[in-house]
């Protein structure tokens, strides 16, 4: 490992701007930084910022602090009760001792899980090392993606707390060093906060260098809505998903009133299906609109021959999820 400076963040405003890299748990970073994949020359810690609160606001919305741990937002009454989904996401991911150390801020900028991209003897990987190819599209990709992919990289995003996240619709904010009239706080929506691969990989989130993620804000949980987190994995604990998806709906009278659905395990980034939600709102809450939502949510997927099998997983996920969430 490349040797490097330390420092533990004093403030937020001061955290803001460094040109050091964030550590938060560490249990993404330094794992990449033993492997030779991350080599910062500075590490600033924010593990002693006044970030590790959740309170709720004026208008029923959830904030939730940057440095909060994974298990205190599984295990949070209020979210518990009311965005069953994220606990739920939370709590079938990683291991208890992970949760435990792993934070809402690093758990948002988690990197893949692409063997190539984790190991640097590997070969080329583009999201590694700009412009040094994908090994991935010609080697192994059984896990890989098959909705958001591009010729130059078709790496999984692997969270599933920003899985239902997006179908919670959070807004994640940030704060920068200053020049936007706002102290330099900005606020992005989840949906907005995940680059697609296209030709620039490495170029994940719209965050700036500096910026740090202060809180991810909920907004009011829908009334008389039911949430639900579908994740298929290849053994039942401390795995990736396969696929995974996350619903948020709203059913009147056996039909779907309000519905959001989005996928893990998929996509590049964490996969909003507005196509399955186009075809779900105002339809009969029934096995047949579930496996149409299924198909409409799958209709632009790019399997390649180890991961093909994903398209049909999904599907079998998105109407499972649909079920347990109309039922
Ligand atoms: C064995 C193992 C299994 C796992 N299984 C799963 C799983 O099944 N599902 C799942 O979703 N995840 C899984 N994870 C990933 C885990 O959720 C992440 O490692 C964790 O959430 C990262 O949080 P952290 O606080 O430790 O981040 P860190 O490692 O501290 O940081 C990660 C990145 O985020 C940046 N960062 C952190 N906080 C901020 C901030 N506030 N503002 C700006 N930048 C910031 C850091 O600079 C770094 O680049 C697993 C991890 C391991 C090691
Ligand atoms: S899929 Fe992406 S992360 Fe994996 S080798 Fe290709 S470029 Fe690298």
């Amino acid at each position: 490992m490349q040797s490097f400076t330390y420092e533990k963040a004093g403030s937020v405003e001061k955290a803001a701007g460094s040109s050091g890299k964030f550590i938060a748990g560490g249990t993404t970073l330094v794992d990449l930084m033993k492997m030779g994949v991350e080599a910062p020359t500075a590490l600033v810690d924010i593990s002693g910022l006044p970030l590790g609160q959740i309170e709720t606001l004026p208008n029923g919305g959830l904030m939730i602090g940057a440095m909060v741990r994974n298990s205190d937002v599984a295990n949070h009454a209020t979210v518990a009760a009311h965005y069953a989904v994220l606990s739920e996401a939370l709590l079938s991911g990683a291991s208890p001792q992970l949760r435990n150390m792993a934070t809402t801020g690093g758990n948002l900028l988690q990197r893949t899980r692409c063997p190539y991209f984790r190991d640097p003897s590997a070969g080329g990987c583009n999201k590694r090392m700009p412009g040094s190819g994908c090994s991935a599209i010609e080697g192994h990709h059984r896990m890989m993606a098959v909705l958001g992919t591009s010729d130059k990289c078709i790496a999984t995003h692997p969270s599933d707390m920003c899985v239902a996240l997006t179908a919670l619709e959070a807004v994640i904010h940030i704060q920068g060093t200053g020049s936007n009239g706002n102290g330099g706080k900005r606020t992005v929506a989840i949906g907005d906060f995940y680059k697609l691969p296209g030709d620039t990989p490495h170029v994940e989130n719209s965050l700036e260098p500096g910026e740090l993620i202060t809180h991810v804000e909920l907004p009011p949980p829908a009334k008389g809505g039911k949430q639900v987190y579908v994740k298929l994995r290849d053994r039942a604990s401390y795995e990736f998903a396969l696929s995974s998806a996350a619903v948020v709906a709203v059913v009147e009278g056996g039909h779907i009133k309000s519905i959001r659905v989005a996928m893990g395990g998929v996509g590049t980034r964490p996969w909003r299906s507005h196509e399955a939600e186009a075809a779900l709102v105002g339809k009969a809450a029934n096995a047949v609109t579930f496996r149409a939502a299924a198909e409409a949510a799958l209709k632009g997927a790019k399997p390649l021959p180890e991961n093909g099998f994903k398209v049909e997983l999904a599907k079998r996920c998105v109407a499972r999820a649909l079920k347990m969430a109309t039922a």
